[in-house]
């Protein structure tokens, strides 16, 4: 799959355990596959620091019982011997993403197996997961053995919605009493934090940002379109903001221009009509900023999911993107079809006005975030995957970058998004984020540099222009037109993703993630093909 890995990833993989079983083992010198060791010596490594600041190296990395213990020269400063080394020579190191936006699946349509999000999320860089949304003690039951090593996985943060706590058959008639003692239920049952979700009235928002302050707990909010804007909710206290819902409805003279047909239960009206909010005549520049300045002065991140949308804008290439071919599994493929039931999946019709006017309303949007960054605002970066067309596990991850950098950002500042900011708004800054020393060995080797090239961390990998056997830009300027020595080569992706100083190897998950695929197509084929009475 990664050119430059072929050769590394057939031999790893014979030895390797699989991702299901990590083993645990001192001796060898290159690094295996999800194997533990106390010494991971990184070599050689030209080193994206986080904090938009520049990249520097090439130095070499020690990551002791999970935490980078050294930065500098091994062999000059006569580092302890490492149990096990990668070489990063020609390639970049830069910290583990934070996602904060992201939902464990176990079905879609049809079952799907836990390992193949996790994979791919890994293969993505991202070492940190917050779920926002789930079942709940499943997910706790992951965070425990993520943080114990005994699966392959992300760390996992615990964000519940109020109803994921629900006991079995308890109503739930929404007044601000019961959100006050779901609040407290969570805080007693071990959330990390809370997801609101909208539709809200103000006296529920109150509530339970209220009670959520007494029991400290941070939330986050996706507010929908209801009485509570993201006027009262960063007025009321809330943590940070999900998507683009409500930002824009509160920064409205009036409300939104709601034809008479339009009905909220149905996705397509919803939707469709969430796509033009940005762009209505009473959208007054004024209130966004006073609510963009309130954000940054009361400290409330954004966390905006721009790749989650994207089919909105433009439908048939989030239908036929290339990695679908290896890596998409039937069950998600079955629950992207255009349906008026599933949640995100309002395809039927789509027209090419509704996406012109999601496109407007994107450039605002974009817009908005930049002014919001520029501000001194906190932006982190969400996949939000599975439900549109186009947003997969992790690759989502990647495309939010890259719509990050469309909105204006530089390429630091959007790995900044996604590394410092994320684990800021985790409350985890002071440990994870970064490569630094006594920080967190959540590491990403990176074939390529991400600054020139965010695609680069693809796990499918990207195009690149090779000149001579090297990769070049194709800016440079000793390649001249009608060059034989041009070729086009498939390469990039990240080589290993380190989480808490464990290597994983990106090609070998992947190629786990393409079996796991094979197998369900097969499965399902067998199925389909039986005659139908
Ligand atoms: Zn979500």
């Amino acid at each position: 799959m990664l050119a430059s890995a072929a050769a590394v990833a057939v031999a790893v993989t014979a030895a390797a355990p699989s991702a299901q079983t990590p083993a645990t083992a001192s001796a060898g010198t290159t690094a295996v596959h999800a194997r533990q060791v106390k010494r991971l010596v990184i070599k050689n490594a030209m080193v994206i620091p986080g904090p938009a600041t520049p990249a520097y190296g090439p130095i070499d990395i020690l990551a002791e019982d999970g935490v980078i213990a050294r930065m500098g020269n091994s062999a000059d400063e006569h580092w302890p011997a490492p149990d096990a080394i990668v070489d990063a020579t020609g390639k970049y190191v830069m910290p583990g993403i934070v996602n904060t936006h992201m939902h464990w699946h176990e079905e879609r349509v049809g079952p799907l197996p836990i390992q193949y999000e996790r994979n791919l999320y890994l293969a993505s860089g991202v070492t940190t997961a917050r779920e926002v949304g789930g079942n709940f003690e499943k997910t706790k039951q992951w965070r425990a053995e993520s943080a114990a090593h005994t699966i392959v996985a992300p760390r996992i943060v615990l964000y519940p919605m109020l109803a994921d706590l629900l006991e079995k058959n308890q109503t739930f008639n929404r007044t601000p009493a019961e959100h006050r003692a779901l609040v407290q239920r969570a805080k007693d049952r071990g959330a990390d934090g809370l997801k609101l979700i909208g539709p809200m009235d103000r006296d529920q928002v109150a509530a339970t940002l209220d009670e959520a302050k007494k029991v400290g707990l941070p939330t986050t909010v996706h507010i929908a379109v209801g009485d509570a804007t993201a006027r009262d909710f960063v007025d009321l206290g809330v943590n940070c903001i999900e998507h683009f819902y409500g930002v824009a409805d509160a920064a409205l003279d009036g409300i939104q221009d709601f034809p008479p047909e339009m009905n909220y239960s149905n996705e397509i009206h919803r939707f469709g009509r969430a796509g033009e909010l940005y762009i209505q005549n009473n959208f007054d520049h004024e209130k966004l900023s006073k609510l963009l300045d309130d954000m940054v002065a009361k400290g409330v991140a954004w966390s905006p999911t721009m790749s989650t949308y994207e089919a909105a804008r433009d439908l048939v290439k989030a239908q036929n993107l290339p990695w679908y071919k290896d890596y998409l599994h039937p069950s998600v493929e079955d629950y992207y079809q255009p349906s008026m039931t599933r949640h995100g999946t309002f395809w039927i019709g789509w027209t090419a006005t509704q996406e012109a006017k999601w496109r407007r309303n994107y450039r605002v949007w974009m817009d908005a975030l930049l002014e919001f960054g520029r501000k001194g605002g906190t932006i982190t970066t969400g996949d939000d995957a599975a439900y549109l067309y186009g947003s997969l596990y992790g690759f989502g991850v990647i495309r939010e970058l890259e719509l990050h950098e469309e909105a204006g950002f530089h390429p630091l500042e959007v790995l900044k998004h996604a590394t410092v900011d994320g684990a800021k708004i985790l409350g985890l800054s002071e440990r994870l984020g970064r490569v630094r020393l006594g920080f967190i060995a959540d590491l990403l080797v990176v074939n390529g540099n991400p600054l020139e090239n965010l695609r680069v961390l693809n796990p499918y990998g990207t195009d690149l222009m090779s000149y001579n056997g090297q990769i070049v830009s194709n800016y440079s300027g000793i390649v001249k037109p009608g060059d034989p020595n041009v070729k086009m080569v498939h390469g990039g992706g990240i080589e290993w993703t380190i989480k808490d100083g464990i290597p994983y190897h990106v090609p070998t998950l992947m190629k786990e993630v393409k079996d796991m695929v094979n197998k369900a197509r097969t499965e399902r084929s067998r199925t389909t093909s039986q005659p139908q009475h």
